[in-house]
């Protein structure tokens, strides 16, 4: 784990509730793409969200796993 996985945790809260500013997001999304243990913390925190927001009564946001998901897909190569 480097510096920029450290930070990205630590903004990743913000990205999930789509708090982050665009440059900071696109650096996110690009290091998820390159950073598999990172992608597979985003996937979590993301579902640990939707279960807690559940689990608590609160709406549960369309796509926040998809989210995660539909920016890597959003950048396969073709
Ligand atoms: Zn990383």
């Amino acid at each position: 784990m480097g510096d920029e996985c450290d930070r990205l945790l630590l903004e990743l809260d913000h990205w999930l509730h789509g708090e982050l500013p665009n440059d900071r997001s696109t650096a996110l999304r690009d290091h998820l793409e390159q950073c598999p243990p990172c992608f597979e913390s985003a996937d979590f925190q993301a579902q640990l969200k939707a279960l807690v927001a559940k689990r608590c009564g609160e709406e549960v946001p369309d796509g926040l796993r998809q989210r995660v998901l539909g920016f890597l897909q959003d950048n396969q190569p073709s």
